[in-house]
């Protein structure tokens, strides 16, 4: 029976009346319409705005937990990931221990200083990877500099506050977030001044910025732009320093020798005994970084001062084969799966066949510039294909391969597969298909 009443349904929030064009979602007491759910929407989003900027803490991971997920980023450094994830857990207990209770007893009386962490390893081991990672995991805002970009304040370039905005901006602006952050400076070494008579005197400067460092490390209340750049009357925001977690790293090539100096015993005299084979031998990079002391790091040229901030030293090891084709695999984020996804994105298959990985690492080995030969290497092989692929239609799938070439040395090369191809096809047969042939790259 038709409903004679006057039965016109609102909004409960607006009033509107319920149209054709004003539909309503009805609950067990009202109704709404699009207009109010859109405000609804709004009002919430900025609801989980504010309550993320005001629970800037971070989740407390415990240090095997924290280094299970350093695991899925980074391959092997094992004892610099312990290190690590001990020392930011500490660092992170610490803040939090001042939140909750800001006057305790025991805090009055021990009071637990900020423990700043240098990593040392060569280059492309790692370092950046572990840190950046380290700051995903926590979900803390991060920001990476370049020591030898940084100047004294008042020089041209950079000067150290510099890293501090970039922080702010990583916080989205917020303050207290910014507290909570991390911030990663490379290259300290080229910071050092070479000492003890060598030749090689470095850039003195780099003492300059040392001491800037010192001052931001220890703790200090700057004033900054809240837009990232200074105007004239722009607003201004204090960041205070004094609880950000500061992770240097540097290469320090030679620094094995300086500490090989301090821990082999004292040669003979007489100039040409040589030293037992077995004794240089055993004491191998990893052994020497591993026996290494703060005074070595003053004897490299870095100021007792800072090298004092950083009571934490870890180091990283030079990436053997094995290592770097883990790498290449391995990693949530590894090369192999970010090129795969490249051409998955374009409808094609790429296969990497072992032999491939092998030589791959190989020859990123022989570059000596760790892990970041790996993609140089890769890039190498796959430039062409990848330049052609967007516009060759038809290919279904891509192997990149290193067979054993007759004179024993192998190459790189990409075969590529027509789609409907039967699976076992010659390659060979592949030179003569019209509209992609077999590509090959060498190296
Ligand atoms: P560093 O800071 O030591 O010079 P990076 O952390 O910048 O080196 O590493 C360079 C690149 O090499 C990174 O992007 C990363 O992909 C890769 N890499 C280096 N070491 C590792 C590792 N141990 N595990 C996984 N990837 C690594």
């Amino acid at each position: 029976m038709a409903d004679t009443t006057s039965t016109s349904l609102h909004c409960s929030f607006c009033g509107v009346e319920k149209s054709p064009q004003v539909p309503l979602i009805a609950g067990n007491e009202g109704r709404i319409c699009e207009a109010c759910v859109n405000l609804a929407h709004q009002v919430v989003n900025s609801w989980g705005h504010r309550r993320k900027s005001r629970s800037a803490t971070p989740e407390l991971r415990t240090p095997v937990a924290i280094k299970q997920h350093l695991d899925a980023y980074v391959v092997g450094q094992d004892a610099a990931k312990e290190t690590l994830a001990v020392a930011v857990f500490n660092h992170y207990l610490r803040l939090q221990s001042r939140e909750k209770q800001p006057f305790s007893p025991l805090q009055e009386s021990v009071e637990l200083e900020k423990a700043n962490i240098l990593l040392v390893g060569p280059s492309g081991t790692g370092k950046t990877l572990l840190v950046r990672s380290l700051a995903l995991i926590l979900g803390v805002p991060f920001a990476a500099a370049d020591a030898t970009a940084l100047t004294q304040a008042g020089y041209v370039g950079d000067d150290v506050d510099s890293i501090i905005v970039r922080l702010l901006e990583a916080a989205g602006g917020d303050v207290q977030q910014a507290h909570w952050g991390i911030v990663y400076i490379d290259e300290v070494d080229k910071l050092a001044k070479r000492g003890g008579g060598s030749a090689a005197v470095r850039d003195i400067s780099g003492e300059g910025v040392q001491q800037a460092l010192l001052k931001l490390v220890e703790g200090t209340e700057l004033r900054l732009p809240k837009s990232g750049r200074r105007r004239e009357g722009g607003e201004e925001l204090t960041v205070d320093t004094s609880n950000i977690l500061f992770i240097v790293g540097g290469a320090f090539p030679g620094l094995e020798e300086l500490v090989g100096s301090r821990v082999r015993p004292p040669q003979g005299g007489m100039g040409f005994l040589k030293p037992p084979a077995a004794l240089t031998e055993a004491l191998s990079v990893n052994t020497l970084m591993a026996a290494l002391l703060p005074d070595d790091l003053q004897d490299f040229g870095l100021i007792p001062e800072f090298i004092g901030r950083f009571p934490i030293i870890t180091f990283l090891k030079e990436l053997d084969h094995a290592t770097l084709v883990r790498i290449l695999t391995e990693p949530r984020n590894a090369l192999v799966k970010q090129y795969q996804k490249i051409f998955e994105l374009q409808g094609v298959e790429l296969d990497v066949t072992a032999a491939a990985v092998d030589f791959i690492a190989t020859q990123a080995l022989a570059r000596h510039t760790g892990a970041r030969g790996l993609r140089a290497v890769l890039e190498a092989a796959l430039h062409q294909t990848m330049f052609t692929l967007p516009s060759t239609p038809g290919l279904a799938r891509y192997v990149l391969d290193a067979p054993a070439a007759e004179n024993g040395e192998s190459a790189l090369v990409v075969v590529s597969t027509p789609i409907e191809a039967p699976a076992s096809l010659d390659p060979a047969a592949l030179e003569n298909f019209p509209a992609a042939p077999a590509r090959q790259a060498s190296f």
